[in-house]
């Protein structure tokens, strides 16, 4: 590729395409946010290099006619001083003219439109931000102005080469080439500022760095040996000409002793085969022997990807390989769907080589694979939450809401996996979580249930005014306002043999519970009186309010406010019901029963009005306001604040 006239009229020969409008907005970004970390480009080019050598390999498998023309699988990185390339290529997989198009120069990840909205200008954020997002191939642009990539697919004719070329404005030149081998070959033409990617100390260096455990040869040109001198009256020597080295260990670094790994290792290592730019929180390193033979490496990432939460998220995930051999990305098999977060590989013993998805679907081998690693996953988690309970909480902000998906997916963890729950409640300020041990732990004498509230916000659950009683009584409550959390509630039933109980829905009874004296005789006579008081009124209101609730009553849980709504005990959250209307889907609607204060004065005021017309007015703003303050939306907010209003005014008058 050196031949710069050569090339020009190739490329010119070549058809001319535009970058997908998100491409070219990645890498303008990617050019100015990763200058300070430039070297990474080798790795993402080393990474894709070896993932190639492993489709191939996995595919030889089936035909091994594919590996016509040499069945060693390598890697080689070349300089070429004068014309200032540098050249990574591998005799892999290759791509035919289609693939290239597909793959290098459209993203197909979903959400990358949103991402790219997330990033902020400031470039030490953005380039963090880029490198969850993953940088890849275009990261050749932070040290080059000008890339040619060719590649021929194993299997097809040499005729069928394909010829990239891009100097990242805008667009690339598709052409045709004839290539002798199969693979890809990527030219970089290095930028004036980054000479120092020609050396091929630094090249070494950074090659043992980040690509050291790549399990296929990374090979470079080694120097040309010393030829000594000829002694007088012999003959000069022949000098011999450098030769191909292998740079990297290429040791599958899964299958070393633990202890023979330092930190370091299974950081790089992580990277480099996850893809990720931060070191992970933490890792499990396992081999079992037995029955089952397999080796399974799992991490946790330090932060959440970008689309871990869309709908489609299916990213990395495990890596499976059979006898070191790599078969596929993205095992979904083997982590459920809540542990999608995790990364790394499981290589098994016990698989046949020519394991297809497929055949993973109902495999006793896969499974046991997969009931282990999660026990692992979640047996590291909670000795994390037991050991450095700060980096725990950086664990579950990044994680917890994936977390919450379990009890609905896992019966079988469920418990294991609500001890690792953590939850704000009223016994601490927002953000102070709590977890269920600690919560029960704090239990009063003779309390058997764990009280929960949900809420759309913190606000909303933390001055919902169905905690009024449980903060009088100083009976603590969960605060769950996470979206997935009414929900994940309808699966968790109980923890720890105590059962759940929402404090917005059914009848409230508190008695039992050590401080609660059970009521005098005096005090049930006073209630019912007050309550026999305002029957009259509640009647009314019942008739005003009829289309709106299942039932009005009077309460036992208010202190303060004047009402409340209470669902039923099987009812969904307002809130979520409200959610799930918008999002549009058809639900049964369910009616709140309207509770009231009868202590409260507007029940009073509402006692001695006359006009029935102020009498509805004062109904439907008892509702709405009860609606509003558990978080609900109001049908009709103007008629709310028309009715407010005028109340005000006759109440002046
Ligand atoms: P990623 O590797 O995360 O998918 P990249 O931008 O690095 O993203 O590469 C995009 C795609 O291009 C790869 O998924 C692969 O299909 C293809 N590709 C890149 N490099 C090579 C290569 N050396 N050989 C074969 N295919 C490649």
């Amino acid at each position: 590729m050196s031949d710069t006239s050569q090339e020009q009229s190739q490329a010119a020969s070549g058809e001319k395409m535009v970058f997908q409008a998100e491409v070219n907005q990645l890498l303008q970004l990617m050019i100015h946010s990763l200058y300070s970390n430039q070297e990474i480009f080798l790795r993402e080019l080393i990474s894709n290099g070896s993932d190639a050598c492993d489709k191939l390999r996995f595919e030889s498998i089936g035909d091994a006619s594919l590996l016509e023309g040499g069945a060693e699988l390598q890697l080689t990185v070349s300089v070429d001083e004068e014309a200032k390339t540098l050249t990574v290529s591998d005799n892999g997989i290759g791509m035919d003219r289609d693939e290239v198009i597909a793959n290098i120069g459209t993203i197909a990840k979903s959400g990358t439109k949103q991402f790219l909205e997330t990033l902020t200008g400031d470039q030490k954020t953005d380039a963090k931000l880029i490198g969850q997002f993953g940088v890849g191939f275009y990261s050749a642009f932070v040290v080059a102005d000008k890339v040619v990539l060719t590649t021929r697919k194993a299997g097809a004719a040499a005729s069928t080469g394909v010829r990239w070329e891009s100097d990242a404005t805008g667009g690339y030149t598709l052409g045709e080439v004839e290539l002798a081998t199969r693979g890809t070959q990527i030219t970089l033409h290095l930028k004036e500022e980054c000479g120092e990617f020609l050396s091929s100390h630094r090249l070494r260096a950074v090659i043992k760095k980040y690509s050291d455990h790549i399990t296929f040869p990374i090979m470079m040109m080694g120097e040309v040996p010393y030829t000594p001198e000829p002694e007088e009256g012999e003959d000069p020597v022949v000098p011999e000409p450098a030769k191909l080295e292998q740079v990297n260990d290429a040791s599958a670094l899964w299958t070393r002793s633990k202890s023979d790994i330092s930190d370091e290792e299974y950081n790089s290592f992580y990277k480099s085969v996850c893809g990720d730019f931060e070191d992970p929180l933490l890792w499990a390193h396992n081999r079992v022997e037995g029955n089952q033979e397999y080796t399974s490496l799992l991490y946790i990432p330090t932060k959440a990807p970008f689309d871990l939460y869309d709908g489609n998220h299916q990213r990395n995930g495990i890596k499976l390989f059979v006898q070191r051999v790599f078969i596929m990305d993205e095992a979904e098999k083997l982590m459920p769907r809540y542990l999608r977060f995790v990364r790394g590989l499981v290589d098994s013993n016990d698989l046949p080589l020519n394991v297809s998805r497929e055949i993973l679907q109902n495999n006793k081998t896969i499974e046991s694979i997969r009931s282990a690693s999660v026990k692992r996953v979640l047996g590291m988690l909670e000795k994390l939450a037991d050991k450095d309970a700060e980096k725990y909480m950086s664990f579950w902000s990044e994680f917890g809401a994936c977390l919450k998906e379990a009890p609905g997916e896992d019966f079988a963890n469920k418990e294991q996996v609500a001890k690792l729950f953590r939850f704000d409640s009223t016994h601490g300020a927002k953000g102070e979580l709590t977890s269920l041990d600690d919560y029960i732990v704090r239990m009063k004498m003779g309390q058997d249930k764990l009280y929960f509230i949900t809420g759309e916000s913190y606000a909303a659950a933390k001055n919902s005014p169905h905690l009024e009683m449980f903060r009088e009584k100083g009976i603590e409550v969960l605060l769950l306002h996470d979206r997935v959390d009414e929900w994940m509630m309808s699966y968790l039933n109980e923890y720890d043999g105590k059962s759940f109980v929402s404090i917005a829905k059914g009848d409230m009874d508190l008695s039992g519970i050590d401080g609660i004296e059970p009521e005098t005789e005096e005090q049930i006579a006073e209630k019912k009186q007050k309550a026999d008081a305002v029957a009259p009124t509640i009647e009314r209101i019942k008739v005003v309010l009829s289309e709106a609730t299942s039932d009005v009553k009077v309460s036992t849980r208010l202190t303060s406010s004047p009402a409340c709504v209470v669902m039923g005990e099987n009812d969904m959250a307002l809130h979520m019901q409200q959610l799930l209307k918008q999002a549009g889907h058809d639900l049964p609607s369910s009616k709140p029963v309207l509770e009231v204060n009868p202590t409260h004065p507007i029940l009073d005021l509402m006692d001695k009005e006359q006009d029935d017309e102020r009498f509805k007015d004062w109904s439907h703003l008892l509702l709405d306001q009860a609606l509003l303050a558990d978080g609900g939306q109001l049908e009709d907010s103007a008629g709310f604040v028309k009715r407010m209003n005028d109340m005000f005014i006759a109440l002046k008058a």
